[in-house]
């Protein structure tokens, strides 16, 4: 399978890459800089974006890599393998396929999940102007999420005190206070932020300029982590009933609406999603949104390495030697070595992209 060769493993081999196959096949590329942050190596960080098809195409089907950072590797994969297998010459007539790459550059160069702010940027899709939204119960998961030691014992102990909370406070009220997002401790987890982030900006003016003229428009977040692993699932946030909720269903079949193969007992009642402000912004326009995640490891393993991946940021750097070995456990956590999970990812992407191009032709 020659887009094996889709797979990088720096931010600047995939943004090449990426590039490179969408101009190869005819996509016109366009670039929004981060003014200030930079890469590892000094590299310019951008939102780029591939729009293969007409410019002015009444439907504009998005698919989006790297709103956590890290997770891009396996989205820029599959954005990149579309065109070298030749998507773009498939495309039915008055249809866009746009794709946005990196959606958070920083956390993709420095294969983190969050913004140089440490920042979720599937949270910072809040109206910063007005109070953010409460989340009372994120202060008791805070002092318990947040250790400045890494060792296996500090671990345990940390994973007995966030079962004793959830048995506390029921599943429901323990991940909409873990994961839901919180604006009030910056230095936590599920960080929403105090400002809106650049990533947030760039990708509100890539969709004015992309997306606002489409009668039909889509969004696929490609994301990894939660789910079985080779495995993909999906998360709908169309409300119950709603016409946008039936024609995820119709698309992608009943797995997109019924939560098959999510491993988390209660989701979260989550604030400031990207998908959420997407949605938003196209408010003449039929729209239609999904989360995809690529599974890796269990529901325990992702929340460790995202606790590991907060240590990272504010202790490694007192600890080189350790935080080497917990910062490649977090990369496996977000984007396998693994072949035959790449294989994976390339072959279910293609087909969810192929459902999203025919559902949004019908
Ligand atoms: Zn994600």
């Amino acid at each position: 399978m020659p887009e094996r060769a889709a797979f990088s493993s720096t931010y600047v081999e995939a943004r090449g890459r990426f590039i490179d196959a969408a101009r190869a096949n005819g996509a016109r590329v366009f670039e929004y800089r981060d003014p200030k942050d930079k890469g590892p190596a000094g590299e310019s960080l951008c939102l780029d974006i591939a729009v293969a098809g007409p410019e002015d195409a009444e439907r504009v089907l998005v698919a989006a890599s790297g709103t956590h950072g890290i997770e891009g590797f396996a989205g820029s994969a599959a954005q990149t393998a579309w065109f070298l297998g030749g998507g773009a010459q498939r495309l039915p007539k008055k249809t866009a396929m746009v794709f946005f790459h990196a959606l958070n550059p920083w956390g993709f160069a420095h294969k983190a999940r969050g913004t140089e702010e440490n920042v979720d940027l599937n949270r910072n899709f809040v109206d910063h102007a007005q109070p953010y939204p409460a989340n009372p119960g994120y202060a008791e998961v805070h002092p318990i999420v947040t250790p400045e030691t890494w060792d296996d014992a500090t671990q345990a102990a940390l994973f007995r005190r966030l079962d004793e909370l959830r048995a506390k406070v029921g599943e429901k009220a323990f991940s909409t206070a873990f994961n839901g997002g919180q604006f009030s401790h910056a230095d936590g987890i599920y960080f929403g932020g105090q400002r809106e982030q650049w990533a947030n900006y760039a990708f509100r003016e890539a969709v004015l300029k992309h997306v606002a003229h489409a009668k039909r428009a889509a969004i696929i977040d490609l994301h990894t982590g939660i789910g079985p692993w080779m495995e993909h699932i999906y998360l709908c946030f169309h409300a119950e009933g709603s016409a946008a909720r039936k024609r995820a269903r119709d698309w992608w079949g009943e797995r997109a609406v019924n939560l098959e193969g999510v491993t988390h007992k209660a989701l979260a009642d989550y604030q400031g999603v990207l998908i959420d402000a997407f949605a938003a912004m196209l408010p003449k326009a039929e729209v239609t949104c999904i989360v995809v995640e690529f599974g890796t490891l269990e529901r325990k393993e992702i929340q460790r390495a995202n606790m590991a991946g907060r240590w990272l940021k504010y202790h490694g750097a007192r600890h080189p030697a350790l935080a080497r070995s917990v910062h490649e456990q977090f990369c496996e956590a977000f984007y396998p070595r693994d072949a035959q999970w790449r294989a994976a990812v390339l072959e279910q992407s293609r087909e969810i992209l192929d459902r999203g191009i025919a559902g949004i032709g019908r």
